[in-house]
This record gives structure tokens, C-alpha cells and sequence, in this order.
């Protein structure tokens, strides 16, 4: 039978979040709506634990579950998604270095990681020619001679906090001719010779969050800062991909819950002839509706994030969760857009924002389509 009741630490975790969210992160959301990124508070977040929620507690994370991470994912998303997607891409460069990473790595880069000196972390997986087949991917790592480096060359896109990291996790090309099994993975240190931060990119929504094209040219990357060893660079990604689809279903239905939360408080206030929207079926019929969905969604993503914390392969399940997460949100926040009507199209409606920042969940970390593309492969080989 499955347990959805939250262990105490996990509700430690998500009381933490929304403690936080509500109390400082809603007074400055609107800053970051209109596109200051969130400095202030994701130093805050790292304070608190919440920028290594799976990590150890000896390392400044807060030994959490999956669980745990989306549940607090979903927290902030709530009252900011710009925030909430910068603590997500730092968290998950934080997983991945835990997972594979050797003591060093883990000694060297995890504590500035999770204690806020770096202010986030980065993860440089896509390409302008490489997006949903991140496998044809042509950023390359040569190693020199004398074997102490490799020298990287390329370009990356729609990089999320590519200009703010401390660290960036880069997939390249260490045997371009082998496809996904010639990419290997680095930490590399932005300071170093050769790293160039391109276009900020203008976005429709998570005006917060800072996205960033990289250029690499002749970077020298000291070999003991390859992730695990060479070749295993695609099974890093998918990893983290796996774990990282959980949380943007849940940041994505933090911010349809903001939504939908707009829409409920605006209602009473209704008067007179428009006191049909309030109790009329056409109304109550679809928050119903809405309100249902999001649980149905929610169940998908606790479930996934649940067989994750098992140790169970959970692709299949992660990416059910993100599309229908994710297609909720989509679903949720345009309704909400028609029953808020003009005033949606305020620049600080709760209900606008959320309806521009829930698209970009359909697109990263995997597109709709290639969430299909997964379950569907998933299924046929009977995983
Ligand atoms: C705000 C933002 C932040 C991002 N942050 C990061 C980041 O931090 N790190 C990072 O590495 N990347 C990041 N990305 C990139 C993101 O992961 C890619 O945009 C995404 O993988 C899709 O790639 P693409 O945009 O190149 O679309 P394409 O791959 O060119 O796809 C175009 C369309 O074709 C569809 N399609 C593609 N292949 C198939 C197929 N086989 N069958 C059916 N349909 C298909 C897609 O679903 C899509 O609708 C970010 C993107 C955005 C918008």
C-alpha cells in the first residue's frame, strides 16, 4: 500500500519553504516579475538549507527525500517561479555532484554550492542545433597530451543562471563519433580563461530568472574536474533529468495553485449581476475542475518522487508526472486567465503571471512531446 501521508522531516522541509515564501519572498516577487533576479533570495534559501535539500547535512544541504524537494519546489514556485527554478537548477547540480562525484569534487563544490557563496549552480546541456536530442550535442572536450586537461569548445543555449553560477555542469564531446556514449560531463569554473557569457535571453515569463546563451573557447578544464569517468556524460543528464522532471511538475502546479488561489479570493467580492460567477455552474463547474486535476497531478508527482526515494527506475512514472503536471498548469492558468478576464492582463496580476511562467514547464528539462517519446519507449520495453 502506498503511504501518502509526509514523514515529520518532510514537512519540516515544506514548512520551512513556505514559511519563508510567504513572509520575505512575496514582498519581493513582484521585483522579480519584473525581471530583477533574486539574489537576495536565494542567499536566503541557501541559509536555510533549501539549495541542497537532497545533500548532506554536513555539507549544508538538509538530507531530504524527493519528496521533500517538491513539496518545497511547489512552496516557492507558489509565490515566485523565478526563485523556485534557480533553487531547482542549483539543486540538481548539487545531485549530480553528490552522485557522482568523488570525495574532492564533493569537498570542493558542494559547500559553496549549498551555502549561497556561489549563488547558484548551472546546468549546460542544450545547444542552438541540440535541444530535444541533447545526444547530437557537439560542444567538445579534447584532452591535452600530457593528460592534466581537457580543452572545451562550444556554444550552449537557454542556459538557466549561466551568468550567476559558481559552477556549471557542461555535457560535451569527449569521442564525437560515439553519440550519446562519447558525451562526458564537467564542472566548470566560470572564472577560468575562455568562458563567455553571451545573450540574456527576453522571455514571456520567469522574467526573474536569468537565461543565458555560454560560449566556451580553448577552456582548460583540469581533468579531476570531469564528472565520473569519460562517457558516462548522457547517463549524467538523464539522471538528473529524472529527478529534475519531478520538481518542474511541482513548480509548475506551485504556480497554478497561485493562479487558481487569485481567481478563489477574487470571487466573493463579486456583486450583484455578477454574482452568477461566483455561483454559477459554468464558474464552480471549472474550479472544481481545476482543483481536481491538480490533485490527480500532485499524486503523480509525490508517486515519482516516492519510487525515486525507493531507489526504483522511475523515468516512465517522472515523465507521466511533468506532462501532466505540467499540461495542468497550462490548462489551469488559462482558465483562470478567462475567469479573471481583463484583469488578468494587468502587468502585476497574480493571474497573468503565472499564466506566462507556467508555459516555459512544458518546454524544459524535456518538451511535452519528448515526455511522450519517453513513456511511450518506456512502455514498449515493458520498463
Ligand atoms: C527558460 C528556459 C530555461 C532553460 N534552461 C536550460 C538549462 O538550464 N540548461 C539546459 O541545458 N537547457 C535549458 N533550456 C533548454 C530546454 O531544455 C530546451 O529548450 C528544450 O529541451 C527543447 O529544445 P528546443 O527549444 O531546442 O526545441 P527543439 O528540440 O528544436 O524542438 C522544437 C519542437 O519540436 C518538438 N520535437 C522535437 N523532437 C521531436 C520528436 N522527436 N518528436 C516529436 N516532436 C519533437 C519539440 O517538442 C518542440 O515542440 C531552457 C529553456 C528555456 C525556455
Amino acid at each position: 500500500m502506498m503511504d501518502f501521508q509526509a514523514s515529520d522531516d518532510e514537512l519540516r522541509i515544506q514548512t520551512l519553504a513556505r514559511d519563508y515564501a510567504r513572509s520575505t519572498l512575496a514582498e519581493r516577487a513582484d521585483a522579480h516579475n519584473r525581471g530583477a533576479f533574486p539574489t537576495e533570495s536565494v542567499r536566503d534559501l541557501a541559509g536555510l538549507g533549501l539549495m541542497g535539500i537532497k545533500s548532506p547535512v554536513a555539507l549544508g544541504g538538509l538530507g531530504g527525500t524527493n519528496v521533500a524537494y517538491c513539496m518545497a519546489i511547489r512552496e516557492i514556485a507558489q509565490v515566485c517561479a523565478s526563485t523556485a527554478v534557480t533553487m531547482a537548477v542549483t539543486n540538481m547540480v548539487g545531485d549530480m555532484i553528490m552522485k557522482f562525484g568523488d570525495e574532492a569534487q564533493q569537498a570542493r563544490w558542494l559547500p559553496p554550492l549549498l551555502s549561497g557563496a556561489f549563488t547558484a549552480g548551472s546546468f549546460a546541456l542544450s545547444e542552438p542545433g541540440a535541444g530535444s536530442d541533447a545526444a547530437s550535442l557537439s560542444a567538445k572536450a579534447v584532452l591535452s597530451e600530457d593528460g592534466s586537461h581537457y580543452v572545451l569548445d562550444g556554444t550552449k543555449m537557454w542556459i538557466t543562471s549561466g551568468d550567476v553560477a559558481g559552477v556549471v555542469l557542461v555535457m560535451a564531446k569527449t569521442q564525437p563519433d560515439w553519440g550519446a556514449k562519447g558525451i562526458s560531463a564537467f564542472l566548470v569554473d566560470p572564472k577560468a580563461a575562455g568562458f563567455e557569457v553571451g545573450r540574456h535571453e527576453q522571455k514571456m515569463g520567469l522574467k526573474g530568472s536569468s537565461t543565458v546563451s555560454l560560449r566556451f573557447e580553448g577552456l582548460k578544464v583540469p581533468v579531476e574536474d570531469r564528472l565520473g569517468p569519460e562517457g558516462i556524460g548522457f547517463k549524467v543528464a538523464m539522471t538528473a533529468l529524472d529527478g529534475g522532471r519531478c520538481g518542474i511538475g511541482a513548480q509548475a502546479l506551485g504556480i497554478a495553485q497561485s493562479a487558481l488561489d487569485a481567481v478563489l479570493a477574487e470571487l466573493p467580492a463579486r456583486k450583484g449581476a455578477d454574482r452568477a460567477l461566483q455561483t454559477g455552474q459554468a464558474t464552480s463547474f471549472r474550479v472544481a475542475d481545476m482543483a481536481t486535476r491538480m490533485e490527480a497531478a500532485w499524486l503523480m508527482v509525490q508517486r515519482a518522487c516516492a519510487l525515486h526515494d525507493a531507489g526504483v527506475r522511475m523515468s516512465r512514472e517522472a515523465a507521466m508526472a511533468k506532462v501532466f503536471a505540467t499540461e495542468t498548469a497550462g490548462f489551469v492558468t488559462r482558465t483562470c486567465m478567462t475567469l479573471a478576464s481583463a484583469s488578468a492582463l494587468q502587468h502585476d496580476s497574480r493571474v497573468g503571471r503565472a499564466y506566462r511562467d507556467a508555459r516555459v514547464a512544458r518546454i524544459y528539462e524535456g518538451t511535452s512531446e519528448v515526455q511522450r517519446i519517453v513513456i511511450a519507449r518506456e512502455l514498449v520495453r515493458g520498463l
